[in-house]
């Protein structure tokens, strides 16, 4: 009789090891193919990752494959690498990341040909209508060479040559010799460069050499908005550019999936999970706007950030990365402090301008003074009536959309809440009515009081409000809003119509910065800016400044300096000192001092349960579970909580916090699987599991 063949398959589950199966007779499987099987009664398409395995178990026990999945895409031995890699930093299971890497899909091949087509001929008609605007013979010809490469793609050929080289100033060619020397010394560049200093030229003269030595590309972007922005870009130097995020169909990442699995050299421009697509012979990795919290998946599990791992996946690949911004996260700026990361920095802006100038008002004073006129002081009135005079557009922030963030009962005081969360609801016009921006639960707004019948008031202003103010300020302007509420559909049209200068001014939340140039952009204006610093998170200040300094680049490039003022009731915060120039190494010395990140390591664990009273026991629990667990340490870290977060009840459960600090030192991987065991071991015994998660960095 023959021996069987035994072999471990990883599951897309929430699980710590990979199950066996035995083969029956007569199949044969390699790493990589996909098997389908049972588990718990269930079936499953699971990826073999190991083969001729002794089984643990009794092996009577261990069920039979139930058949080879022969038609599905083989996983590539690198791509199981990747994902326990991140399965080990991230401290989940190597299954929920291969669950986010090989979604189930359903997939219509017609459909996907049908997509590719459109979305080729889009672009050939931009191209068209700009080379039709160009006024420069050589402009034009450059786009007719980029129509050709398009029409050979459509055709269904291959693209001749690359239609147009990328061309370098001085400082941007001292900056990209810079950045491959430290290639060869195997150190991972930060390209820290003030926007528009043309970063995105050096991506791309980098990606150039890189495909031309046949490796390839994999530039990664934080938000679908500044991909759609730079394909076009990337196009002109590589036509068959491929597109990945969720903004694309499932059928069509799962064809860039496929394609890029067949064929090389390719470059793929994507967001975080394009990262799960399957790499081979990668020679550079770029992380543009590597601070942009974007990257960071929050849930479900694997939450990973896409910075990390992508320094992660070039080890495994042996690819050159690059991470570039105007305002590099701190974990970055230490990893240059320690000499892990080689700082490039590109100091000029590529077409000469000044610094958009920045003017700080106090409206505590200016209320006092009666200078304010609703959410706008008279001097920011004064600039907007000034800028719009002429001829410049403006962008107001408010970082919160609704109407008024709360209302309040002028008769008993009472805020109506949400049913589910512990956190005030937000008055939305058109049509009245109350919404949590926790859990979206919503409720129809009568303007009386629930508990008293008094009558109820609108208490402060969110994005809608602040429109309807300016309306009224300015009747005889276009005025546009663009916040969370805008339909999907109607928000690129608002975006064109103020990039092309048909909208005079724009209201919107934090959403308005995401990867928008407008050339005609000359006065940007913060409402209520304390709404985006220091609150009680010591990530929140930094999120402001990048937030601030984000808007001080787009603002009066190419031309006239641009202007930001800024309303705030602590006009001396340090953001602001920060944002007028003070050092990066400050808030390094600060994070220092009080053992943040990145001189730690943080984790989360966060507790949900709609039982309050075993989620107090329970929590508490763990927190001993894991203070026992430490407790023989050279270093063990400091466990704090379990505590209540600041909103501690969202759609009907109770949430309690417990946060583990790290010392960075040797001990810290072995302490990080101390604290996975226990969370396990945990789980299991109390059947508490799914109450649990693990956020490793969290943001
Ligand atoms: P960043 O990515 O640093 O914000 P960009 O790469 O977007 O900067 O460059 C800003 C502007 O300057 C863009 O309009 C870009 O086309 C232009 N630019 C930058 N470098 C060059 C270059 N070497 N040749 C031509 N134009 C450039
Ligand atoms: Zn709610």
């Amino acid at each position: 009789m023959p021996v069987p063949a035994y072999i471990q398959v990883i599951l897309p589950l929430r699980l710590e090891w990979e199950p066996c199966y035995r083969l029956p007779e007569g199949t044969t499987v390699r790493v990589g193919d996909r098997v389908r099987v049972l588990f718990a009664r269930k079936e499953y398409v699971g990826a073999v990752s190991a083969v001729d395995v002794q089984p643990q178990t009794d092996e009577n026990r261990i069920l039979p494959i139930l058949a080879a999945e022969e038609g599905l895409p083989k996983v590539l031995p690198e791509e199981i690498k990747f994902w326990r890699a991140v399965s080990d930093y991230y401290l989940c299971s190597i299954g929920e990341v291969y669950k986010a890497a090989y979604p189930a899909l359903k997939i219509d091949q017609e459909e996907v040909e049908a997509r590719v087509m459109e979305r080729l001929e889009a672009r050939l008609e931009r191209l068209k209508d700009k080379a039709d605007k160009a006024r420069r013979d050589d402009t034009r010809e450059r786009y007719k060479a980029e129509i050709e490469a398009v029409e050979a793609l459509l055709r269904g050929e291959k693209p001749a040559a690359v239609p147009t080289p990328v061309t370098l100033s001085p400082a941007q060619e001292t900056a990209a010799a810079t950045a491959c020397k430290a290639f060869e010394d195997g150190k991972t560049v930060l390209l820290h460069g003030v926007t528009g200093s043309g970063k995105t030229e050096i991506y791309l003269k980098l990606a150039q050499e890189t495909l031309e030595r046949g490796r390839n590309v994999l530039f990664l972007v934080p938000e679908i908005a500044l991909s759609r922005q730079l394909e076009d870009r990337i196009a002109a130097v590589f036509p068959d550019v491929q597109v990945f995020h969720s903004g694309v169909s499932a059928a069509r990442r799962a064809q860039v999936a496929s394609r890029i699995r067949k064929s090389g050299p390719y470059l793929v421009l994507g967001t975080r999970s394009a990262l799960f697509l399957p790499h081979h012979n990668l020679g550079l990795i770029i992380v543009d706007e590597e601070h942009d919290t974007s990257y960071k998946q929050d849930a479900p599990a694997p939450r990973y950030n896409a910075r990390e791992s992508a320094i992660m996946l070039g080890v495994i690949q042996k690819a050159n990365v690059v991470l570039g911004s105007a305002t590099p996260s701190l974990e970055s700026l230490y990893n240059a402090e320690t000499g892990r990361f080689v700082k490039v920095d590109l100091k000029e802006r590529f077409h000469a301008g000044e610094d958009a100038e920045i003017r700080l008002i106090d409206t505590v004073a200016e209320r006092r003074k009666r200078g304010m006129t609703g959410s706008f002081s008279r001097k920011l009135i004064h600039e907007i009536t000034d800028t719009l005079d002429d001829g410049g557009q403006v962008l107001v922030l408010r970082a919160r959309r609704s109407y008024a963030p709360s209302v309040q009962c002028t008769e008993c005081g009472k805020i109506p809440k949400c049913p589910h969360c512990h956190v005030p609801m937000s008055l939305h016009r058109g049509p009245d009515r109350l919404v949590c921006h926790y859990c979206g639960h919503t409720e129809p707004y009568t303007g009386i009081c629930p508990s008293c019948k008094g009558e109820l008031q609108p208490l402060g202003a969110g994005t809608q409000k602040v429109e309807e103010e300016l309306t009224a300020l300015f009747p005889d302007r276009r005025i546009a809003r663009l916040d969370g509420d805008t339909p999907d559909t109607e928000e690129a049209a608002i975006i064109r119509g103020f990039a092309e200068g048909n909208i005079d001014i724009l209201v919107g939340t934090q959403i308005i910065t995401k990867g928008f140039d407008f050339d005609g952009l000359s006065l940007v204006a913060v409402l209520q800016a304390d709404s985006l610093v220091g609150q009680q998170d010591f990530r929140a200040d930094e999120r402001a400044f990048q937030l601030l300094e984000q808007f001080r680049g787009r603002s009066g490039r190419r031309g006239k300096p641009g202007r930001i003022v800024i309303q705030t009731r602590e006009p001396e915060h340090p953001v602001y000192t920060r944002l007028q120039g003070s050092d990066d190494a400050d808030l390094l010395a600060e994070r220092r001092l009080f053992g943040y990140p990145p001189y730690t390591r943080l984790v989360h664990i966060t507790l949900k349960d709609s039982n309050e009273k075993r989620l107090e026991f329970l929590s508490k629990e763990l927190r001993n579970a894991l203070l026992a667990a430490f407790c023989e340490a050279d270093t063990p870290p400091a466990v704090i909580g379990p505590y209540a977060p600041a909103v501690d009840r969202i759609a009907g459960e109770s949430i309690r916090q417990i946060r583990v600090t790290f010392a960075r030192n040797r001990a810290l991987t072995s302490l990080k699987k101390t604290l996975e065991k226990t969370l396990l071991s945990f789980g299991k015994e109390r059947k508490y599991t799914a109450h649990l998660a693990v956020d490793v960095d969290p943001v």
